[in-house]
């Protein structure tokens, strides 16, 4: 798969590693050396090339930003105990990637470009991976439209680029969420199921809304009718009420999540009983009331499950049961880290080693 893809590659004259302090890393703020891109021209994907981690020059008139053709991905790279890096179920990524593209008129991209591109990289900045417990290394596919053009149509060029951050433990505290009863992330027939700019600037001023009443996410409900839970911030959500994990449909107006199919998987595996169905928020309200929800949490590659410890509806606060009584969701986050870092074994060949 790989030798067929020839790729020039642009190393650094001098790494920035030292720069990097392991030890105080902020989300999303420290990029490692280099970067993959890729271009598309009407026609095909060209010039790819493995460069210098640095600024484009852009176009004043370049179309995604005016008319939000972009979409992005999210994964994470895990080092192994002899080196190695680990990358999650990567082509789920790519798959996911490519039905956002099509959602959005933009080219898809073959996956011999995406695994060779993401490949070199991690093999060039290998050093960039964090190798303490929890730390990791994660990766941001991205496609915008690249015309100088502001006619409103599908761009013809457009841009791939893949560039690495070394990020830390993520802290799993419980998360306070509050159930939106007014605004809406996605709508039936939009194009909430793909992972494009543009639904990450919508949820952002209902989302600030929340903080300022001092929760941390909001629990999204559906368009039409806000009866239905849809996610939660940016991750999927699941209940478990009477030990039945329940969870939403993924519909055009919910993101496909990869950590949400995995933890499906390992619940049938383990034989737990798994409803995939609309989910009312009066069912669980009434759970809530009744003692019968036993966990809720959120799930999604940043922190693999945020368990939900407070449910703001209707102005009220429902404190749900204590995080450490909640069996399945503990045994999940534990079990699917251990998996991610190669500490326990892939049933599923989940793990891609570079
Ligand atoms: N929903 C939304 C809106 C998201 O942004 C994400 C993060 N990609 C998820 C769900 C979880 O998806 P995944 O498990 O693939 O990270």
């Amino acid at each position: 798969m790989i030798d067929v893809v020839n790729i020039q590659t642009q190393p650094v004259s001098k790494s920035r590693i030292s720069e990097c302090d392991f030890d105080q890393l902020v989300f999303g703020k420290t990029f490692s050396d280099h970067m993959f891109v890729a271009s598309y021209d009407g026609k095909g994907w060209q010039d790819l090339k493995i460069v210098p981690y640095g600024d484009l020059s852009l176009s004043p008139a370049l179309s995604a930003l005016h008319y939000g053709q972009a979409i992005f991905e999210g994964l994470k790279a895990y080092k192994s105990q002899s080196g190695e890096a680990l990358v999650f179920r990567p082509v789920e990524n790519l798959k996911r990637l490519n039905k956002s593209a099509e959602r959005l008129c933009m080219p898809t991209l073959p996956e011999e470009i995406f695994m060779s591109g993401l490949t070199q990289l991690l093999s060039i900045d290998r050093d960039w991976i964090p190798s303490k417990p929890g730390y990791s290394l994660y990766i941001r596919p991205y496609m915008f439209a690249s015309d100088e053009y502001i006619g409103v149509k599908p761009s013809e060029n457009y841009i791939f680029i893949i560039f690495t951050s070394p990020v830390g433990a993520y802290y799993n505290k419980p998360v306070k969420v509050r159930v939106e009863p007014h605004y809406t992330r996605a709508a039936p027939g939009g194009m909430g199921f793909a992972k494009a700019a543009g639904n990450y600037a919508a949820s952002m001023y209902p989302a600030t809304l929340a903080l300022k009443d001092g929760y941390d996410q909001l629990l999204w409900t559906d368009g039409v009718e806000h009866k239905y839970f849809e996610e939660s911030g940016t991750m999927n959500v699941m209940f478990i009420i009477n030990d039945t994990i329940i969870t939403p449909p993924t519909t055009d107006s919910i993101l496909k999540g990869i950590t949400r199919d995995s933890v499906l998987q390992l619940a049938k595996d383990w034989g737990v009983k798994v409803e995939e169905r609309p989910v009312s928020v009066a069912e669980v309200m009434q759970a809530i009331q009744a003692g019968t929800l036993q966990e809720a949490f959120g799930v999604g590659t940043a922190a693999t499950i945020a368990h939900i410890s407070v449910v703001g509806y209707e102005g009220k606060d429902y404190t749900l049961p204590p995080v450490a009584e909640r069996k399945f969701s503990n045994k999940v986050l534990k079990v699917l880290d251990e998996i991610k870092t190669g500490k326990a074994p892939d049933p599923h060949n989940w793990v891609y080693r570079v």
